[in-house]
């Protein structure tokens, strides 16, 4: 599955998020075969539907679906040099599908800073510099190798010389790879280099406890904002602190202490929306009265590729799938009423499965 890595100078606020993440983590009942690695943190995806279809569906259980965070350790400055722990550091990097980039948006004396001051901007380019020099070996060593056969007129060489130098400008410019703008051809070529600075990236901004509720005051959250646009990359503002607090609350304290906070969502589950949304996943539904479940899949994929999430054998022999909207199924009330109003619709294997869909796979066995 897919997972996002959490990064950040030291003394940020990783530790303490990724403490929040474990601590909220899902219900290993649930989820049995989750990894038992003490570096990925497993979440349920909060989703107001799951809740609504419950009620709906009045199933014994329900399930949520899940998603990952791992925690990425290593030295960050002067990674790029490669050795020993920083070499690490960027070999983990590679290994994850997002990036969550923790910096630090909050002023406290007793906490020092490894820079000696508070600067979101100077942490953020710490690390993307080093991401772009480890990019910038990758690029010139490919480069050394097809620039004879562009000369030569190779059509193959001249197409990856062409993206090589466009990335390696963006590069001289400490501008990151996803920033470049590439034909769909040249998207296929750059994803077989797996550049580091091609991943999505979110930037965490960490605030200090005074600042929930007014986070669009923090004069750091709004050049973390900035600085995100040009960079092609999205924020979420969270308290990592405050987050810790949270995850050790049931569900119904947490409501609790969210209004008193003045906030609808909290961080983490923010964090989690936002990063799921970053990887490209969305989520379609099993509605049934054992079980209602959230399921997550990829933007694109159709129906039996879905239908193989939940088991091999459900894509090997798929038929069909019966599909309803989730909004159709709330405005009717029910399965039956729904397909009474000629809303529930038979699929067959080239359906694009939607977010939100409610799917009943049949299948040969
Ligand atoms: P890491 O080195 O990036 O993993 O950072 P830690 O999670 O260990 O945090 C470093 C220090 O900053 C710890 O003392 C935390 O308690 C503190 N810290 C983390 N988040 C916040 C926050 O939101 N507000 C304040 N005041 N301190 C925080």
């Amino acid at each position: 599955s897919l997972t996002a890595g959490i990064v950040g100078l030291p003394n940020v606020g990783k530790s303490t998020l990724f403490n929040a993440i474990t601590q909220a983590g899902a219900e290993a009942a649930n989820y049995p075969f989750a990894t038992i690695d003490p570096n990925v943190g497993v979440v349920e995806v909060p989703d107001a539907r799951l809740q609504k279809l419950t009620e709906l569906v009045e199933p014994k259980k329900t399930v949520p679906t899940t998603f990952e965070f791992t925690d990425i350790a290593g030295i960050v400055k002067g990674a790029s040099k490669g050795e020993g722990l920083g070499n690490k550091f960027l070999a983990n990097i590679r290994q994850v599908d997002a990036i969550c980039h923790v910096v630090r948006c909050f002023d406290d004396e007793n906490i020092t800073h490894v820079a000696g001051r508070v600067d979101p901007i100077e942490d953020i380019e710490t690390i993307n510099l080093e991401l772009i020099l480890a990019d910038m070996e990758t690029v010139e060593k490919r480069l050394a190798k097809v620039e004879k056969l562009a000369r030569q007129k190779d059509k193959e060489a001249l197409a990856e010389y062409e993206v090589l130098t466009k990335v390696k400008e963006a590069f001289e410019k400490e501008l990151p790879a996803r920033t470049v703008e590439f034909t769909e051809e040249q998207q296929k070529i750059v994803k077989g280099y797996q550049l580091l600075t091609q991943k999505p990236v979110l930037y965490v901004a960490n605030i200090g406890e005074d600042d929930i509720g007014n986070t669009e005051d923090n004069e750091y959250v709004k050049m973390v904002r900035e600085y995100a646009k040009k960079d092609n990359a999205e924020v979420v503002v969270i308290c990592a602190r405050i987050e810790e607090e949270i995850s050790e609350l049931d569900p119904e304290e947490k409501a609790v202490f969210l209004e008193e906070l003045g906030i609808e969502e909290s961080g983490l589950d923010q964090l989690i929306r936002k990063a799921y949304h970053l990887l490209g996943l969305a989520t379609y539904f099993t509605a049934g009265v054992q079980e209602v479940r959230a399921w997550t899949f990829k933007r694109g994929m159709k129906a039996p590729e879905c239908a193989g999430i939940i088991h091999s054998d459900f894509e090997k022999g798929f038929i069909r799938a019966e599909t309803v909207s989730y909004d159709d199924l709330v405005k009717y009330g029910s399965m039956s009423a729904a397909k009474e109003a000629g809303k529930v619709r038979l699929e067959g294997k080239d359906y694009v499965v939607q977010d939100g869909d409610i799917m009943h796979f049949r299948f040969n066995v």
